[in-house]
């Protein structure tokens, strides 16, 4: 295990260890990561709190977005265009280029590395049409560009990738809880330390970068497509260690989640032909969007939908839903493309697809705010006088991070892509940045004992409040004031509501002080780092007046660039207090093979 020295913190003893790179998250981004990192030479561990292939990215059905062209015209630039409308002008453009650029041969990649996509009748890989992606800069026919593994492209793409990354000399720590960054004196991130979760073993990992993938926080709301782990650990620990996040206001919610149970019916559905209506059997979607219809970008549809039901024209007896058909598309073309989310509306809704519409409502899917990073990944800590500022020794990728490519509103595929691109790009920064085997300075004093001071508060709290109930507070607080509609007195009331939340969490109560298998304390931990999320979201949501993107604020209908074409950067204090500033976004490309898309009005 590398172990170096024994030192103890009170009760603790603590196991040492010593890497080039430490990556947090076994998910798409931290497995593309880590077998970046590996097959550059560096000396790698993963550290994950689930076994790599259970991380949220197995969940994801759709697919992932390249301009390969297999199934009509289409031109990485289009994308770039697209995705810079979807992130209705809030996304940085250097990095939406690099992303769709790059798309096409990290594609490639997958491929070779044996990803089992779904293929054409000549053997291309298959591409779907998704919403928002659009031929010939917005105005032509939807592009065929979400490359698919039928509907389980996440479940093909993670496995693809944990094998891979197992080729390399890289090292899995499983079920091990990341606690804290370990930083120094001059602001460099250092290391990490983490709990082993099977054994109640504490370890200090001493890395000279470590890279947190640690996925969404979508966990903050009561109704979620994301999996239980999506808990933002890697914010809290970042904020915890005095670094910012950025966008936080910006929450994706996804058209259609199955009502009520929340689970996810992949836009590919539409992608296919699918199509919504309302309790008067009306394709509502065509007066909203004429042109793009139901596959409009997401926070176009989820707020249509929301209007429909808010005038009465939802469905079931309490008119609180819409329906989703496919039952036209035929039973054939069902099983061959869809077949998961067959099996999901038959489990969770009753219904065969292949007979009856499925219930649907908008239902929290993506995170677009996390950890303000650069194109290589590297985490920013941004200053008036350096927006831009580099931390050292820390890089951030995947759902945790916000480089910015997604800006106010995400595309669908473009996550996946996300993973895969910027998994890549740390990769090439570490390979050119770090040395192998490199002496690493000693840890500062005291290094992780922080850390320890608060597990150890957590594992002992005697307070009157459980867990499960705070977190229960905390969810129906963000579902209600931080919705798919937003107005100044609904955001205000959730601001006041989320500084008595975080008050109560000195009046937790954590029932189990065992250190092995504890659930109780994971999901204590889990909690303060939600908090952490979802203050720094209420608040930025509060703050921001104007709509752009999945922020539709009642009060303040319309876009505004002048005063709020600008990225929000959240602090959160040791007491739960948000400070806010913000940067600029970037208005640049990399290269003079495009040029700048400027801001306009954002139909479809
Ligand atoms: C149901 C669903 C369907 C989706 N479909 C699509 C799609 O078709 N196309 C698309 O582009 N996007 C899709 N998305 C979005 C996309 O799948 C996610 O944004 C993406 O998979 C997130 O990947 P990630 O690597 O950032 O994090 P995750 O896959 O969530 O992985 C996080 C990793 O971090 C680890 N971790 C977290 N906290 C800690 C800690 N404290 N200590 C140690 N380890 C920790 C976990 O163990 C896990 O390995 C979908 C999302 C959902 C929920």
């Amino acid at each position: 295990m590398n172990a170096i020295s024994k030192p103890s913190f009170g009760a603790y003893n603590i196991i040492d260890h010593t890497y080039d790179v430490v990556v947090v998250g076994a998910g798409g981004s931290g497995l593309r990561t880590t077998l970046g990192m590996g097959a550059a030479g560096l000396k790698t561990a993963c550290i994950t709190k689930v076994f790599p292939t259970r991380s949220h990215t197995v969940a994801a059905q759709g697919g992932i977005s390249a301009a390969l062209a297999n199934m009509g015209a289409d031109d990485w630039r289009w994308h770039m265009y697209d995705t810079v409308k979807g992130s209705d002008w809030l996304g940085d453009q250097d990095a939406i280029e690099y992303l769709c650029r790059e798309a096409v041969p990290a594609i490639r990649e997958l491929e070779h590395f044996g990803m089992p996509f779904s293929r054409t009748e000549d053997g291309k890989i298959y591409q779907r049409p998704f919403g928002g992606h659009m031929q010939d800069y917005g105005n032509g026919e939807p592009a065929m560009r979400a490359c698919a593994a039928a509907d389980r492209t996440g479940h093909a793409m993670l496995h693809t990738l944990y094998q891979q990354s197992l080729k390399h000399e890289v090292e899995f720590f499983v079920e091990y809880f990341a606690l804290d960054l370990i930083m120094d004196e001059e602001g460099a991130c250092r290391g990490v330390m983490a709990w082993c979760l099977e054994d109640g073993s504490m370890h200090r990992f001493r890395a000279q970068t470590v890279v947190l993938a640690t996925g969404g926080y979508g966990r903050a709301y009561l109704s979620c497509t994301s999996a239980h782990t999506c808990t933002g650990d890697g914010g809290g620990m970042a904020l915890r260690a005095g670094l910012a996040v950025q966008d936080m206001e910006f929450v994706q919610f996804h058209p259609t989640g199955i009502f009520p149970a929340g689970c996810l019916i992949t836009e590919g559905a539409r992608g296919e032909g699918g199509y919504l209506t309302n309790s008067e059997g009306e394709r509502f979607m065509e007066r909203y969007a004429p042109s793009a219809k139901d596959l409009a970008s997401r926070d176009v549809v989820s707020r249509s939908m929301t209007i429909e039901i808010n005038e009465g024209r939802g469905v079931g007896p309490n008119k609180d839903h819409i329906l989703l058909h496919l039952e036209h598309l035929g039973a054939d073309i069902l099983h061959e493309r869809l077949p998961g989310i067959s099996e999901t509306a038959r489990v969770f809704a009753g219904v065969d697809v292949t007979k009856e519409a499925i219930p649907v409502l908008p239902t929290v899917h993506y995170n677009m705010g996390g950890i303000p990073t650069n194109y290589h990944a590297e985490v920013l800590r941004p200053t008036a006088e350096n927006p831009d500022a580099v931390v050292p020794g820390l890089m951030a990728v995947g759902e945790a991070a916000c480089v910015s490519v997604h800006g106010a509103n995400r595309l669908g595929t473009n996550s996946l892509l996300d993973l895969v691109v910027f998994g890549r790009a740390a990769g090439h920064r570490a390979a050119a940045t770090i040395k192998p085997g490199a002496a690493l300075p000693n840890l500062p004093a005291g290094a992780g004992e922080a850390s320890l001071a608060r597990f150890d508060a957590t594992r002992y709290a005697k307070g009157g409040t459980k867990v499960a109930e705070l977190r229960d507070q905390l969810q129906r607080t963000m579902q209600s004031h931080a919705a798919v509609f937003r107005n100044s007195k609904s955001l205000t009331e959730g601001v006041n509501k989320m500084e008595k939340l975080w008050a109560g969490m000195s009046d937790m109560k954590v029932q189990d002080a065992s250190l092995i298998w504890n659930s109780d304390l994971m999901e204590a931990l889990e909690l303060q780092n939600l908090m952490g999320n979802a203050v720094a979201t209420m608040v930025g949501a509060e703050a921001r007046k104007e709509s752009r993107g999945a922020q539709a604020h009642d009060d303040f209908p319309e876009r505004d660039d002048h005063e709020w074409m600008k990225h929000t950067v959240a602090y959160v204090e040791d007491d739960g207090k948000v400070a806010l500033s913000y940067r600029p976004v970037k208005m640049q490309t990399l290269t003079n093979e495009v040029s700048v898309f400027p801001p306009k009005k954002r139909v479809y």
